[in-house]
């Protein structure tokens, strides 16, 4: 049963009257909506529980797990390692749950947020296969009014939105998609029952992290795969392996040191182990070296090696000389290592990709590489891929193309805040939000891992876990004073654009025609969407926002 410890006024005993200002049909009356049942959503639906208010969960899946619910391609692995990018909320979880792998694969993850829902009884809260198509402020009542697409009309104190960064596949922008007559797949809405390619031509088009994991995958069962680049991306080896019974047993002693050090990482990622000093302060052999030992270490560790990596064009371009040099000893054919090895963007300033076997899967005979800088795409045709140099004949196509990032799930709800503004009209020009939680216009609105705060710059676990915490803890200092209404002001809003856009251009980040810039996403505002300024200067920020009654907020009582 929920407690009603908070000291809201509760739904239930509003007027009527009072409800059906905003709607003609309410079908419930909640304290909270949650928009999406992935890591966050389930999190945030448990934490809002433990604070005694009445939440439902939309969730457009027919399960839980978000990400890890579409995400079903071949290959797809996490590329923070298992024991971190897990929940740190409960001992009992982490006590009990034994990951099999240094990276869970995709299957592990469903697995593991399948059990986190059991083991927390979330699923009675949480409605699948219903689509959030709308969420409209009512002034008078200082309540949202949310909608879906399967009739439900909902009245909610808050509503918050938890619907992913990377969950909305970016349009199939490729002249022709719907001419193919054989089978077309998307990585992130892969087929559940999983797909045999044995004996089958197989066309890849996209090659960041969705393509990168599965291509190796797919050339090990299909005839051939034509593999179409447009932009080559820098890949690290995952240096994958079954799970450590050591390593674990340390994890599990030593975690709260371990959990606290990462946070105190810029990335807030364990491997990265981000040096202090810059890539000059070191001999050419000893840069070497270190640059060496995080190859062999694996994932993200490059990542670390020095200061200023993301920040200095010389020591960026020396660290990409590093990567394109393994390309080179990986790949057999020297034009292929070259077609593979990027050189319009600076090494991390996509994101980097983590990969098992990619640039070996180019020795294989049954995989060839084209490149479409120099080739371009003109269209699909009823049988294949058509560039500008050949016809490309396949029974299938792969589009691992990616993402609308960061606010494409936000405007595709009808979100409208005061005055009926719509979130998609105040975005028009980017996203604008304070401190990533919430925005002016849009009062008892929050987001979890929103545009403007660490989130895909950070491990995602990590970054849930800290938003959800604090909306959890506002919201019940909010009841305990008997208030009911938080905004962002305005020229809060506005200092924190203007601070987390000063700070990106002191890096090499703009320089990418990258997803962080909304560059893969054509007519997309070219803006940094993330907060490049650290996990540990993040947190301490709205750390300090809310010990201090919750700064460059208004506070109101309902
Ligand atoms: P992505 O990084 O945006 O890559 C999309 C690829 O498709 C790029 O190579 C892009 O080329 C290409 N592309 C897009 N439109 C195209 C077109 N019209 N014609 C030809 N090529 C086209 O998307 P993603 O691979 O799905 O990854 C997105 C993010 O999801 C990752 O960066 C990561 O944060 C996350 N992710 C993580 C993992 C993991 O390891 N845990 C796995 C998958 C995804 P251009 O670069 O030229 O635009």
């Amino acid at each position: 049963m929920p407690r009603y410890g908070c000291g809201y006024p509760r739904g239930s005993d509003l007027s009527d009257d009072l409800i059906m200002t905003t709607a003609n049909k309410v079908t419930a009356t909640l304290d909270a909506v949650v928009v999406g049942a992935g890591f966050s959503g389930l999190y945030m639906l448990h934490r809002l529980r433990g604070i005694g208010l009445a939440t439902r969960v939309f969730e457009a899946g027919s399960g839980v797990g978000g990400t890890w619910f579409w995400n079903r391609y071949p290959g797809a692995r996490v590329d923070i390692e298992s024991q971190e990018y897990a929940y740190s909320f409960s001992p009992e979880l982490e006590e009990e749950w034994r990951w099999s792998e240094r990276y869970a694969s995709q299957a592990e993850l469903l697995k593991y947020v399948n059990h986190v829902a059991d083991r927390f009884d979330l699923r009675r809260d949480v409605q699948l296969d219903t689509r959030v198509t709308g969420a409209a402020f009512d002034e008078a009542t200082n309540r949202w009014t949310v909608t879906t697409d399967r009739g439900d009309v909902v009245s909610a104190r808050f509503c918050i939105m938890a619907t992913g960064c990377l969950s909305v596949p970016k349009d199939i922008d490729i002249a022709g998609a719907a001419r193919f007559k054989g089978a077309t797949y998307r990585t992130s809405r892969w087929p559940h029952e999983g797909v045999d390619f044995t004996g089958m031509t197989v066309a890849v088009i996209g090659t960041g992290s969705s393509g990168i994991q599965s291509i190796p995958e797919i050339a090990k069962q299909a005839k051939h795969v034509t593999v179409f680049q447009r932009t080559p991306n820098f890949s690290l080896p995952a240096q994958n392996h079954a799970a450590d019974a050591a390593k674990f047993a340390d994890w599990k002693k030593n975690r709260h040191a371990y959990r606290a050090h990462a946070r105190s990482q810029g990335f807030g990622v364990l491997i990265i182990d981000q040096h202090e000093r810059n890539l000059a302060d070191f001999t050419p052999s000893q840069r070497r070296q270190e640059m060496e030992r995080r190859w062999k270490t694996g994932g993200f560790a490059l990542g670390g090696s020095f200061a200023d990596l993301v920040t200095n064009e010389s020591a960026n371009d020396e660290a990409a000389d590093f990567v394109r040099e393994r390309i080179r000893e990986i790949v057999k054919n020297p034009a292929v290592a070259d077609t593979l090895s990027p050189t319009n963007h600076p090494l991390f300033t996509k994101r980097p990709c983590v990969d098992t076997g990619y640039y070996d899967t180019f020795n294989r005979s049954n995989v060839s590489l084209v490149d479409l800088t120099k080739t371009p795409i003109e269209t699909i045709t009823e049988t294949g891929v058509k560039t500008t140099g050949a016809n490309y004949d396949v029974d299938a196509i792969v589009y691992a193309i990616g993402f609308d990032a960061m606010t494409g799930a936000l405007n595709a709800i009808d979100i409208r805040g005061r005055r009926g503004e719509t979130l998609k009209a105040k975005w028009s020009g980017g996203p604008k939000t304070y401190l990533g939680l919430m925005v002016a216009g849009f009062p008892n609105l929050f987001m979890v891992t929103g545009p403007g705060s660490p989130s895909v710059l950070s491990n995602m676990m990590l970054s849930i876990e800290q938003h959800v915490d604090w909306i959890t803890a506002c919201l019940a200092y909010l009841g305990d004073r008997q208030l009911g209404v938080i905004e962002a002001t305005q020229a809060a809003e506005n200092d924190w654009v203007a601070h987390g856009n000063e700070v990106a251009a002191t890096t090499l980040y703009p320089r990418a025609n990258s997803w962080y810039m909304g560059a893969n996403v054509p007519g997309k505002p070219r803006v940094f969407l993330p907060y490049i300024g650290g996990v540990p200067m993040y947190r301490e920020k709205i750390e300090h926002v809310a010990a201090n009654g919750y700064e460059g907020f208004a506070l109101a009582t309902v």
